[in-house]
């Protein structure tokens, strides 16, 4: 079995764009295919394609549409023909797929679209004129019907940070799913906080109090609202951007488990690249890559379960950016 092979079978679902995948669905027949999703996110994802324009009947090639403002709200019309309106049956589409969406650990949108469009596409007024932006019909529906699913459009990918935060999430949720299909119980739900303690606090500090303590009243109430609460509060969590700071944080947190074991030497040295780090002078898998190190000398059973340090797969690790 070849290694890609073996990743696949163990491959996370997420919907996407179908054009995005190379399929010629777009309004003038052509696609808008990202070598990146399909080479390299492709290894580890498997793909759920959707096109909303084409599932409603819009046929291939199609009249363009774009999103105008209007007394009646935000509508997906015709640019040439206004009396298209196809805003309801997109909706509709999007409440038919949400079910089938919600099995899925993300969601990888086409940009500018004002069907796929997560945010920013243009928004015109009647006459013609661009007046200001919106999320696109479609995507913002999904996202309202399902706001604990990571999404992420195929342009920001190009950003690592934002690339890092989207893969990032799409583990933690494919985990989640899987805590769910295997059955979960408050003790489940405690180990599950505990692993990811601090990927969670390299994103937002306050929300993992947050979520210590709705974990800790999960014994005692409604065990399936408590996980509806964790799970979008954790999504939210994990949303807010980590930084260098709240990195470094983290780090020096971990390094402190080792402070019995190593000598001044390595302490010193450990310290100095967490700074290197925290100063923009090294990446942050230098310092990642030198716990480990020790870790594995000195194995602490707290810290090896911890994600923060083996978040997903090396080949999708970006750290290297900030
Ligand atoms: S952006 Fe969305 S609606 Fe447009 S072609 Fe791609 S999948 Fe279809």
């Amino acid at each position: 079995m070849s290694e890609i092979q073996a990743k696949k079978d163990n491959s996370i679902r997420i919907g996407i764009s179908s054009c995005l995948l190379g399929q010629e669905v777009r309004y003038d027949g052509a696609h808008k295919h990202s070598r990146y999703i399909t080479e390299t996110l492709g290894q580890y994802f498997e793909f759920m394609p959707f096109c909303p324009e084409v599932a409603i009947g819009m046929g291939i090639p199609r009249a363009p549409i774009r999103l105008v403002s209007t007394a009646d709200g935000i509508r997906a019309r015709g640019v040439k023909d206004s009396s298209i309106d196809v805003t309801q049956q997109i909706e509709d589409y999007a409440m038919q797929v949400v079910p089938q969406v919600k099995g899925l650990s993300g969601y990888l949108f086409k940009r500018a679209s004002p069907s796929c469009g997560m945010e920013r596409v243009k928004v015109y007024t009647e006459a013609g004129m661009p007046v200001n932006t919106h999320s696109g019909i479609y995507a913002g529906s999904l996202l309202q019907a399902l706001p604990e699913l990571p999404a992420e459009e195929e342009g920001r990918l190009m950003d690592p940070v934002l690339r890092e935060n989207f893969i990032e999430r799409v583990f933690v949720y494919n985990r989640w799913h899987n805590l769910l299909d295997e059955g979960l119980t408050a003790g489940k739900l405690v180990d599950f906080h505990t692993r990811h303690k601090y990927s969670v606090l390299a994103h937002d500090e306050p929300k993992y109090r947050q979520l210590g303590q709705l974990v800790a009243e999960a014994g005692k109430g409604d065990l399936q609202k408590t996980a509806t609460r964790y799970i979008s509060l954790l999504m939210q969590a994990l949303t807010k951007k980590a930084t260098p700071k709240t990195h470094t944080n983290v780090l020096q947190h971990l390094s402190g488990y080792l402070k019995e074991y190593l000598d001044t030497d390595d302490k010193k040295e450990l310290l100095e690249v967490i700074d290197s780090y925290r100063l923009g002078l090294v990446p942050l898998i230098v310092p990642i890559t030198l716990l480990k190190h020790h870790f594995r000398k000195n194995p602490d059973a707290y810290i090896l379960q911890q994600y923060y340090l083996n978040p997903h797969p090396k080949e999708l690790m970006l750290r290297n950016s900030l």
